[in-house]
């Protein structure tokens, strides 16, 4: 097979061929090494590519194959890291200046799964400085481009994780999700973006930033794909102490499933002003859809989602300003010196934190200074908790909710760097199944009239990714979505 047969194929196809001994996983790694070389010198998804250990990866899953052993449901797959995902032997960034040269001693729980599973990681992407923020622009090295229309955003923060799955530079990859990182990316870039349930997937070695709200989420260009790599990545770890012990479900036998009778709940507020018309075409064509395939429609309300953004933008920073503490030149990465040591904490993270994490740091000690902890931060709090009970409400009516994934498609690079609020707006459908803790997927759901992806969210029940993959996978099979690739993408 040519390699760029090889990078068009879904990682299901892979993984088969390479247990059958059609292709070899270090023939996959090399057809895949080689797209990266060429696409991303112009979509910047990656910071670092570990072609050395990539193939070396491969050479093993092709030897134990070779020695009869069975091999593991992602055999030579190969998969790129959000760089805010600890990795063994190979620089984690966050992309950031002041991990400048971080090097972990360990791999996160979700990448070990990975490696026994037989994936191969073939590089780090790309991100906002520490996981903050919708379009990837506040990365210390440069922005990602969008493979569908390279002036815009990739979205974010993992916009480098969505950008490499929809130019098939890694058949799928993983990113952090603490109010909507994965999802929003993947409605941005055209893919499958799931974000599981808080505790679902072992936080450990996942660099925090809220350590309430973060959760590691796949990347695929196929519901069924993101199906089996969420099976890998599931599971109790003794390392999270929020990590859970409920048991891990078999995703993708969810897919090719019917959904008549299930319960789809539409929420009105979510399909008004703010909104892009096409979005909400879009959405509305969808519950069409759904409701040809059998399911019932029901008409629900989180009537307090609209604080969401407030709420979040007081919690993320509070605790984004205690997780990024540690970060002081003594232990990790870039160091300053200065006068004292007082001085040089203080020039190193003026140095080495961007703009926006600086902000950030500094809005959430306010909300956690004496005076103002109980009138912003548990007042933040509370609210949180109402979001919650909206959600148990709405889940007495419908098995998942539905509503767009971002208010709009796409928007250019730069349009919105000089207007934080209006980039914390990308987020506002995406924040209220963070704030209550549930799982949530993003996947194509139409394009606008330039040809942009639009995601739809669907939210389910606590633990019941389940379903969320059913309806999803039903949804792409009746959409025909699946083969709509960015033009110059094979
Ligand atoms: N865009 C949101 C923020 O800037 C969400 C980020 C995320 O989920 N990591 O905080």
């Amino acid at each position: 097979m040519t390699s760029q047969a090889l990078c068009a194929l879904s990682g299901i196809e892979i993984q088969k061929k390479v247990a059958s001994g059609d292709v070899s996983a270090v023939e996959v790694t090399n057809a895949f090494l080689e797209r990266i070389t060429h696409q991303d010198r112009k979509l910047h998804a990656f910071l670092y590519v570990d072609a050395e250990g990539a193939l070396a990866q491969a050479a093993t899953v092709d030897r134990a194959r070779k020695a009869g052993e069975t091999l593991g449901p992602l055999a030579g797959v190969p998969v790129a890291l959000k760089d805010n995902l600890c990795t063994r032997g190979v620089p984690t960034t966050c992309a950031s200046k002041i991990l400048a040269g971080y090097v972990p001693p360990y791999d996160a729980d979700a990448v070990e799964r990975l490696r026994r599973a037989g994936a191969i990681a073939v590089g780090k992407t790309n991100m906002d400085e520490f996981a903050m923020g919708s379009s990837n622009e506040n990365s210390a090295f440069g922005p990602v481009k969008n493979p569908w229309d390279e002036t815009r955003a990739p979205g974010g923060s993992s916009g480098g994780s969505a950008a490499a799955t929809a130019s098939s530079m890694a058949s799928f990859a993983l990113g952090s999700d603490t109010g909507g990182s994965v999802r929003q990316p993947g409605a941005f870039c055209g893919v499958t973006a799931l974000k599981p349930t808080y505790g679902r997937v072992s936080r450990f070695g996942l660099i925090a930033f809220a350590s309430s709200l973060d959760q590691i989420g796949p990347f695929a260009r196929s519901v069924r794909e993101a199906a089996r790599v969420l099976s890998v990545i599931a599971g109790h770890d003794a390392r999270d102490a929020t990590s859970t012990t409920t048991a891990v479900d078999d995703y993708e036998a969810e897919c090719g499933k019917e959904v008549r009778g299930l319960r789809v709940g539409v929420v009105a507020d979510a399909l008004g002003a703010g909104v892009d018309a096409e979005v909400v075409k879009a959405t509305r064509a969808a519950v069409a859809k759904l409701a040809e395939l059998g399911c019932e429609i029901v008409d629900v309300s989180l009537p307090h989602a609209t604080h969401a953004l407030a709420a979040y933008y007081l919690i993320a920073p509070a605790e984004a300003s205690s997780n990024l503490a540690r970060f002081d030149g003594m232990r990790y990465g870039l160091r300053k010196t200065g006068d004292d040591l007082t001085a040089t904490y203080g020039t190193t993270r003026a140095e080495g934190f961007g703009p926006e994490v600086r902000r950030r740091i500094m809005l959430g000690t306010y909300a956690l200074s004496a005076g103002y902890y109980d009138a912003f931060y548990v007042k933040a709090q509370k609210v949180r908790t109402l979001i919650r009970r909206d959600y148990d409400a709405a889940f007495k009516k419908c098995d998942v909710v539905l509503t767009p994934t971002s208010p709009t498609t796409a928007f250019k690079l730069g349009e919105k760097t000089s207007d934080p609020l209006a980039m914390y707006m990308a987020d506002i459908f995406t924040l209220p199944p963070s704030l209550a803790g549930l799982p949530a997927v993003s996947i194509p759901g139409g394009y606008s009239a330039d040809g942009l992806p639009i995601g739809l969210q669907l939210t389910g029940r606590a633990f019941d990714e389940k379903t969320l993959v059913r309806v999803s996978d039903a949804y792409e099979r009746a959409s025909g979505w699946l083969s709509r690739r960015p033009s110059e993408i094979v």
